[in-house]
């Protein structure tokens, strides 16, 4: 707290971690003696960078650029690049920290990293999009490479600015390297599923949780915040196991829409289009739009936060409680406060936290690297059987580390235990580095 005093989110993530990881440490007296937790919570590496650009308007604009690299016990940096005008280092170093035990999580080889910047992409035109997305690249790209850190999407960088990112990357290496950035279009080096990964996996969590108490979404009421990319797959994929998603947001209100949410019709308004979402509800009868709301007070069955940090506090979860919703599986990275995660488990409702739960994503990008590094391309009914695949071991390794640690059922535990207890022994394998 004294050598990080701004920076409150990223306060709260290990908080969260070392306050569910004392089982582990009791059991394992080597992680205390050899300084695992004094050497995590530093990252390896921190890079902070200025970023002009010209506007359509002929003005100078300048922006300041970040990529913390946390992590790379387990393989390569990896982390996705935010884009939004709340990010500092806190909320990048929250992210990276966050990403070390998910990426350990999914059993692959892969580092803990994020970055991004203050740039906010809403109201810009393409070519503004484009000479920010460059310039950013002309510093970063020194600090990446497939064996070294390989970036991906999260909140404002979607299939554009990767597109972008990785032009300006080609052209200033002279290196068509596929696997140093994940996410690519799939004509040019991305995976099929990646796009869907993280919504799709957040659901799948939900159903794993929810099968452990012989239960399933079949015929179930979702509600979605986010109006994304994690929003729009988790929308989908809900619809795919039966279940009616009826809520989504952007930073301006939510929309209910009691017939189920039409995703073309999100995607025309918010992805094509680019306007806010209480465009939906115009065109949409059965949709009503909610403006400076949060989708929470609707009652529903099953929650899956897919927006932002924070965005659930205790009088969320204590009114979807009272709604009686069952299962909460976090698509987004901390939606939830930790005075709402205790309520939720208080309740014995299930709660799949981000860092299990929204694994799928970077766990696809794995994937994606690894089919650029054998140059093969798999189908998408592949790389979906092995997502489906991939979530229900995520969970099952979850599970059980929690039932390990005398706390059954509780999956906040379980996973940060099972990512930490590899990090860790990996850590001690390697030295003092
Ligand atoms: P997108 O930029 O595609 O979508 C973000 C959505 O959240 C938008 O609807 C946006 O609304 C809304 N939002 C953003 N900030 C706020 C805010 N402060 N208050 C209310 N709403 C907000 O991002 P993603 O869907 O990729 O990411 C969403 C979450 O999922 C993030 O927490 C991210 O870290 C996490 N995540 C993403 C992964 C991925 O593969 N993309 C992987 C794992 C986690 P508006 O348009 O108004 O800004």
């Amino acid at each position: 707290r004294r050598r990080n005093p701004h920076e409150p989110e990223f306060l709260q993530a290990v908080h969260e971690v070392l306050e569910s990881i004392v089982p582990v440490l009791e059991q394992h007296p080597r992680f205390v003696d050899g300084g695992i937790l004094e050497r995590l919570v530093e990252p390896e590496r921190q890079i902070m960078f200025r970023v002009p650009w010209v506007d359509d308007d002929g003005r100078l604009q300048v922006n300041r650029g970040f990529r913390v690299q946390f992590s790379s016990v387990l393989g390569p940096y990896k982390g996705g690049l935010r884009f939004h005008p709340s990010v500092d280092l806190s909320i990048v170093k929250f992210l990276g920290f966050e990403q070390i035990f998910k990426n350990a999580l999914t059993g692959q080889g892969i580092g803990g990293a994020k970055g991004g910047s203050d740039f906010d992409p809403h109201g810009r035109s393409d070519a503004e999009v484009m000479r920010f997305c460059q310039s950013f690249m002309n510093e970063l790209y020194r600090h990446l490479g497939e064996h070294t850190d390989v970036p991906a999407g999260d909140i404002g960088v979607g299939s554009r600015e990767i597109g972008y990112l990785f032009g300006q990357y080609r052209k200033i290496t002279n290196r068509h390297e596929s696997g140093m950035f994940t996410g690519k279009g799939v004509q040019w080096g991305g995976a099929e599923v990646r796009t869907e990964a993280t919504g799709y996996g957040a659901v799948f969590f939900a159903e794993e949780m929810l099968a452990v108490r012989g239960s399933s979404l079949a015929g179930l009421r979702v509600g979605v915040s986010g109006s994304g990319n994690v929003a729009t797959y988790a929308i989908t994929k809900a619809w795919q196991l039966g279940a009616t998603p009826v809520t989504a947001s952007d930073s301006s209100g939510y929309v209910v829409d009691d017939d189920g949410i039409d995703v073309e019709l999100l995607r025309q308004v918010k992805e094509v289009e680019r306007r806010r979402i209480s465009e939906y509800a115009e065109r949409r009868p059965s949709a009503r739009f909610v403006a400076d709301a949060r989708p929470w007070e609707v009652a529903i069955d099953i929650a899956v936060p897919s927006a932002t940090q924070n965005e659930l506090d205790l009088d969320d979860a204590r009114a979807l409680i009272a709604g009686g919703v069952r299962a909460v599986s976090e698509g987004a990275n901390m939606p939830c406060t930790p005075g709402a995660v205790s309520a939720f488990q208080q309740a014995d409702v299930l709660f799949g936290p981000g860092k299990a739960a929204n694994a799928g994503g970077v766990a696809t990008s794995a994937l994606e690297m690894s089919q650029n590094a054998a140059r093969q391309r798999w189908t998408f009914d592949d790389s979906e059987a092995k997502l489906r695949q991939i979530m229900r071991d995520v969970h099952d390794a979850a599970y059980a580390a929690a039932e390990r640690y005398g706390h059954p059922g509780d999956y906040v535990v379980g996973a940060n235990s099972a990512g930490f207890e590899r990090v860790a022994h990996a850590m001690l394998a390697q030295g003092v580095i």
